[in-house]
């Protein structure tokens, strides 16, 4: 017999704990699945940015995310060509801290509070695809698990599989980065209470990326690189080989000279933006990377994963209490997605796009280094808590800009 729920989520991630943990406080029952059984790891950077600390504790974590074994953060320091300068986090409701926890350890922590919340979990389902009834309308999903095919109903499908899930693959959006990170114990570099970022001129040459260093609170750090599918695309380098040359680079390979990996450096897909993706459809939603949900510049993506998941929930709610499952109630969802984050990520997509350009940077990074309300709001841009439209109004940007486009007409 068929196992039935309010709602099914599909992915036990950040976007789909968040979403069923909502869900189930507001009284739906609701089934969560994924493919891979807990605790599992997630390639990730491991940050926790203030406004996913915030999403974080506003699921009962905040004592949790304050474990003296966890690594937290108070700043900021970035380093380019030119510019080397630090940046207290912004406060969040949490304190003005972030954190950086290994994914298997932060995922587990949320799947748990999801549990508690009364979403019972299955590991080890893979869906193959959303089930409809005659009359087309979502059904539920069917699934595999240990080579048998089960089916799961509900009206109401969340879909929450990722970056790499393959479900309901013509509704996501295509724009993508790559990142590769690895773990290295005996790291020696300063201010291990900051994140450390490094717009590398390798990375930023025809694109945009970073490369950084995270702290976690066991003695290990998460060193990673990233860039855009376009700059990828235009490099004479594969990711593999530009996260390499990261890792010789200096100060890093000075900071990494004594280090020893911690297992071996992994890459993983971003989807990032916001455009691009059709996150309603009738009787369902797509949350977190699967929505396109990962901030355009940071690449920063667990609190937006959790913020999508909490409202779909709020619309998962009110189509109960409705009975309402169509696709005009539930673009109620991507009208709040939007009206809270259009125009940062537009933006900064815009940013993205139009300006991976050190020339225009780097004058603003230098800037930034002597100017504290710049160096605000650069960081404050990067992670999110800022719309770099903010950013572009400054006059030493403003500037930057005009003299890159005078320098390209003459
Ligand atoms: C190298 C790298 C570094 C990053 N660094 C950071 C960072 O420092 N901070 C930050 O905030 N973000 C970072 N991100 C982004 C962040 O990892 C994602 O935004 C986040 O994992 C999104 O969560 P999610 O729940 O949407 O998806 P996921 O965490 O990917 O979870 C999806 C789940 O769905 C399951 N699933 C997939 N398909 C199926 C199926 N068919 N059936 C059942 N289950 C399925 C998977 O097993 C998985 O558990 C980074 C990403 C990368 C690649």
């Amino acid at each position: 017999m068929a196992d039935r729920a309010d709602l099914v989520v599909v992915g036990a991630g950040p976007a789909g704990s968040s979403t069923a943990y909502h869900a189930a406080r507001s009284g739906l029952s609701v089934l969560l699945l994924d493919r891979q059984e807990f605790p599992r790891d997630k390639t990730c950077g491991d940050g926790l940015m203030p406004h996913a600390v915030s999403e974080i504790s506003l699921m009962g974590l905040s004592d949790w995310l304050s474990d003296p074994r966890h690594g937290r953060f108070r700043g900021f320091a970035l380093h380019t060509q030119t510019a080397d300068f630090k940046e207290p986090v912004p406060p969040s409701i949490h304190g003005p801290r972030g954190y950086v926890v290994p994914r298997i350890e932060t995922d587990a922590a949320l799947l748990e509070r999801a549990r508690k919340a009364g979403a019972r979990f299955r590991g080890g389902v893979h869906v193959t695809e959303v089930a409809r009834s005659a009359d087309g309308r979502v059904a539920g999903v069917e699934a595999e698990s240990n080579d048998d095919t089960s089916r799961f109903e509900a009206p109401l499908v969340v879909v929450a599989d990722g970056s790499g899930g393959g479900l309901v693959h013509e509704r996501k959006a295509h724009q993508n980065a790559v990142a590769r990170r690895q773990y290295f114990r005996n790291v020696s570099g300063p201010d291990k209470d900051h994140l450390h970022i490094f717009a590398t001129k390798e990375l930023n040459e025809r694109g945009a990326g970073y490369g950084w260093i995270f702290y976690l609170g066991d003695g290990r750090a998460n060193v990673g690189a990233g860039l855009t599918n376009e700059a990828l695309s235009r490099s004479s380098y594969t990711l593999q080989q530009l996260f390499d040359r990261f890792l010789k680079k200096q100060p890093v390979a000075e900071w990494l000279a004594d280090a020893k990996p911690d297992g071996p450096a992994r890459s993983w897909s971003l989807k990032m933006g916001m455009w691009g993706a059709r996150r309603v459809g009738q009787g369902l939603m797509l949350v977190g990377d699967a929505g396109s949900m990962i901030h355009p510049i940071s690449g920063e993506g667990v609190g937006y994963a959790i913020q999508s998941g909490r409202l779909a929930a709020a619309f998962a709610h009110e189509a109960h209490a409705k009975s309402d499952f169509s696709a005009r109630l539930l673009s109620g969802y991507e009208k709040g997605l939007r009206r809270e984050w259009a125009l940062r990520y537009f933006s900064g997509r815009a940013l993205v796009k139009a300006l991976p350009n050190l020339a225009v940077l780097e004058p603003i990074f230098k800037a930034s280094e002597v100017d504290r309300e710049l160096r605000r709001t650069l960081i404050e841009s990067f992670t999110g808590d800022a719309s770099v439209f903010k950013l572009l109004k400054h006059p030493k940007v403003f500037a930057s800009l005009v003299r890159e486009r005078a320098r390209k007409a003459g």
